[in-house]
């Protein structure tokens, strides 16, 4: 229990083990250290543990939130030695090894820090303002909120230029997320909704993915690039590469090249850095607050101080490992492991990691999959992503409800949820046309 001001005491004589975040990192460090002779309490700023990766389904009215987030409580029910604390941490105190939460105070003797990563806004005016980020569940649902209240406004809007507005959606960054997200906003607008909006002609509509490099997916096999940008291309989406944003507004995104984009809805997916826990805590940080661990995944702050997953910089080689949730899982176990040896003694070991390959998906059927030297594009790798995505999902119940709403939209080419819910405009939504404003109440829309 926390209680203000004092200091959580753990009274058994096993070390106490605390994680910060249970995303990938956090969930698999806990995992590893469970029935082990330590007391563990994992903490959270959300009670449940979301699964990221299927998240863009969410803002494409494709899954419920629910389907993709699991109680962290109910993770861990049967493991006596783990306890968990719904808290935000603020900041921590690494010389008196005392966590500051918004709770109270928790000791530690060993920590694991898995808070991941914030969406990056680069400085680029009008971005944190304006644009949707696609990072949490709340965001997701707002965006998809906002998706169908754009439809919803543009039916009754008289003037051209606002509607153009209305109708065009702006992804920036064309790595896996914007990609994903893109290719499933055309599935949703060329199937579900114009079938609801049949007064909306598909020609009115435009998607545009905007990537400042001269590619797309980044870090994937040039024949996946290549498979990528085509297949977007054949499902609607105009993708301009070599294109950067100065500037986002409420209606409009500005270009460095002076081409400027009517939309009213721009998709920031341009980047992430590390949460800010650890630059508030006084660990070292990079450009990217991301920390810069030693090999044995250790802070250079303190021998008990563990950085994992998308907080940390992890160097092997001659490059600093991707942002993504095999890293997270690995370095999460590696770092419970070296506790486990610290505690008897034994030096910790150098974190090494099994590249499994990696993957993305542009649509029903389309996919792209690289597995060492190999790749393989469409159906078939389609079909990979889908089960390795099925099966990664935590909670049975989870796996049966997303397969049958892959199956209801791969068989009838329909989303089950296409509502606005909740209906009332929330931080999440920068701009919601569902809300309505004094002026709209008095204007004659039939
Ligand atoms: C939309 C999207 C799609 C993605 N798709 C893929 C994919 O297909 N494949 C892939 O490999 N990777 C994917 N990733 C990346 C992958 O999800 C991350 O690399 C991975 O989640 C990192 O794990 P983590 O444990 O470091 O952080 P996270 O999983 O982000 O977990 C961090 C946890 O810390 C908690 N937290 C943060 N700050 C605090 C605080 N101050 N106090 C208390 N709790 C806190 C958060 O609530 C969260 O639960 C995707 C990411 C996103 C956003």
């Amino acid at each position: 229990m926390i209680i203000n001001d004092k200091v959580k005491d753990n009274s058994t004589s096993a070390p106490h083990v605390v994680i910060i975040g249970a995303g990938f990192g956090g969930l698999w460090a806990a995992r590893a250290l469970a029935d082990k002779a330590v007391n563990v309490t994992l903490i959270d700023k959300n009670n449940y543990h979301t699964f990221l990766a299927l998240l863009y389904q969410v803002a494409a009215a494709e899954l419920e939130a629910e389907q993709i987030a699991y109680p962290i409580r109910s993770i861990f029910r049967r493991q006596k030695n783990i306890d968990f604390i719904l808290a935000q941490v603020k900041k921590i105190n690494i010389q008196k090894q005392i966590i500051e939460t918004d709770g109270g105070l928790i000791r530690y003797d060993y920590l694991i820090m898995a808070a991941g990563s914030v969406t990056e806004a680069f400085g680029i005016k009008g971005v944190e303002e304006h644009a949707y980020f696609l990072k949490t569940l709340e965001q997701a649902i707002a965006l998809k909120n906002h998706i169908i209240c754009c439809f919803e406004a543009a039916i009754h809007e008289k003037n051209e230029t606002r509607r153009r507005e209305l109708l065009t959606f702006v992804i920036v960054g064309g790595g896996a997320t914007g990609i994903e997200y893109a290719g499933a906003l055309a599935e949703l607008i060329h199937g579900p909704l114009i079938k609801d909006y049949p007064k909306i002609s598909l020609q009115d509509v435009q998607i545009i993915l905007v990537e400042a490099a001269d590619n797309l997916a980044a870090g994937m096999p040039q024949k996946v690039r290549d498979y990528t940008f085509k297949k977007l291309s054949e499902m609607g989406v105009h993708v301009r590469l070599n294109t950067k944003v100065r500037e986002v507004t409420p209606s409009r995104v500005i270009l460095h090249d002076q081409n400027d984009l009517l939309s009213a809805t721009v998709v920031w997916t341009a980047g992430v850095r590390g949460d800010e826990i650890a630059h508030l805590s006084d660990i070292k940080t990079g450009r990217d607050g991301r920390v810069t661990v030693k090999p044995t995944l250790q802070a250079h702050e303190s021998s008990n101080v563990y950085v994992i997953g998308d907080l940390a910089a992890i160097r092997e080689s001659d490059r600093v490992l991707p942002m993504v949730a095999q890293v997270a899982m690995q370095s999460g176990v590696a770092a419970a492991k070296n506790i486990l040896r610290q505690i008897t003694g034994q030096s910790p070991e150098p974190f090494r990691y099994n590249d499994r390959g990696a993957m993305i998906t542009i649509g029903r059927r389309a996919a792209g999959v690289s597995i060492g030297n190999k790749t393989f594009q469409g159906f078939f790798a389609w079909f990979i992503w889908l089960v390795i995505h099925l099966f990664n999902l935590i909670g049975f119940r989870n796996r049966v409800m997303v397969l049958i709403n892959w199956a209801w939209d791969y068989l009838l080419y329909e989303r089950a949820l296409r509502f606005v819910f909740p209906s009332c405009t929330s931080s999440f939504s920068p701009s919601s046309y569902c809300s309505r404003t004094s002026d709209t109440r008095s204007k004659i829309i039939k």
